[in-house]
């Protein structure tokens, strides 16, 4: 992959990359940052505990996994942003820990936009009626939404659910985040980044692409 035509191709939609360096070895993650990217996002709390020590220290380090809420403790202290906030429980523990520690983050709400029930995200009905009673606290900033299109080759079906999260993220600013730090709607991967960007997205996440032969 060049990856310095992938980063015109994102930057063109004045959208953001992050480099999803899961599973990938430490020393083959050495030429994205020498490429620019400053954007680094892991699934497992564990790996990215590894391989942050071993790497340049400007890098902002993202969770973008399914997070329990026992490694909030953990993995907060560590990362700029957590894409993937998908329930009351773990937005509340995250807004408690951050709360006793004077510690600022910034997060995304996770939604489940896949018509598959494998994926993750929180229910867009239950979150909407959820959303009515929210309170800004201090340390927890909403920066926007993310989330995962079915795995599918119809791409109507995924242009679909882009949509849904792009409108969605137009309502919620206009109803309850007007904030201008309100401005992230992450979604795309490595075979959908470009209908994600079509539809609205400002920051793909891309993996397996960036490392392909
Ligand atoms: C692995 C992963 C990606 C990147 O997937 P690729 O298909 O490798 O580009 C994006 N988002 C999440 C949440 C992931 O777990």
């Amino acid at each position: 992959m060049q990856i310095n035509k992938l980063l015109n191709e994102i930057e063109a939609y004045g959208a953001q990359l992050v480099a999803v360096t899961k599973t990938q070895p430490v020393n083959a993650l050495i030429p994205l940052f020498d490429a620019g990217i400053r954007i680094f996002g892991e699934n497992r709390v564990q790996e990215l505990l590894i391989k942050k020590p071993q790497l340049p220290s400007d890098i902002n380090w993202h969770m973008i996994g399914h997070l329990q809420s026992n490694k909030i403790k953990q993995v907060t202290p560590q990362v700029t942003m957590i894409q993937s906030i998908s329930s009351i429980k773990l937005y509340d523990q995250l807004q408690q820990f951050c709360g006793h520690q004077g510690l600022n983050v910034d997060i995304l709400f996770e939604m489940q936009i896949a018509s598959e029930d494998t994926k993750t995200g929180w229910d867009i009905d239950n979150f909407l009626s959820w959303i009515v009673t929210f309170d800004s606290v201090p340390h927890v900033r909403i920066r926007g939404l993310m989330g995962m299109a079915s795995f599918t080759n119809d791409q109507d079906q995924i242009k679909k659910e882009f949509s849904r999260l792009r409108q969605l993220f137009e309502q919620l600013k206009k109803e309850k985040f007007p904030e201008n730090y309100f401005d992230t709607v992450s979604m795309g991967m490595s075979s959908d980044y470009k209908i994600a960007l079509d539809c609205g997205s400002t920051m793909v996440r891309i993996g397996s692409l960036l490392f392909q032969k």
